[in-house]
């Protein structure tokens, strides 16, 4: 369900930057560069959150915080009407939690894959959890992304938070 690949709206690259400077704010943290947002129909962003991994609950992802928020605090319609914005595609827990809600399109900069092969490139072991894709988990679920103009500020966010120095 991906369509209009690597061609951004203003909006899009706004809401998109955004989410890479929570992702960076993370790293600065401790925890793991991911960053995401929920805006709802009428373009108000309703929720910022980035991953708190560094706590030791690996669950803590962004996306997964944004989807038990939207149950519990919008309507089923305006679930459907929201966007979410995030600076790494959703992992499996999260596109599970993201469908399961009824939440509405993902627009995402950088790929699942594209991380995998960085890890990869870095020389890491894969993580322990397979690396599918949205369209795979929420084939329901439009999505938009990944754009390439994100991808350099992403691969070092990401080097960063592993330790090397320059990846
Ligand atoms: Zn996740």
């Amino acid at each position: 369900m991906t369509d209009a690949r690597d061609t951004t709206t203003a909006a899009d690259r706004s809401h998109l930057q955004r989410c890479i400077q929570l992702a960076r704010d993370a790293v600065d943290a401790g925890d793991e560069p991911f960053g995401s947002l929920l805006v709802d129909a009428t373009g108000v962003v309703r929720l910022e959150e980035r991953n708190r991994v560094g706590g030791g609950d690996e669950t803590r992802h962004p996306e997964f915080e944004i989807a038990r928020w939207a149950a519990n605090n919008l309507t089923p319609d305006e679930r459907r009407s929201s966007v979410v914005y995030t600076s790494g595609e959703h992992c499996p827990m999260c596109s599970a939690a993201h469908a399961w809600v009824g939440l509405g399109t993902i627009v995402f900069a950088a790929s699942g894959a594209q991380l995998a092969a960085w890890r990869s490139e870095w020389g890491l072991a894969p993580g322990a959890v397979a690396v599918l894709g949205i369209d795979t988990i929420a084939p329901g679920t439009p999505t938009r992304g990944p754009f390439a103009e994100f991808a350099p500020e992403l691969r070092e966010l990401h080097a960063r938070s592993l330790g090397l120095a320059q990846a």
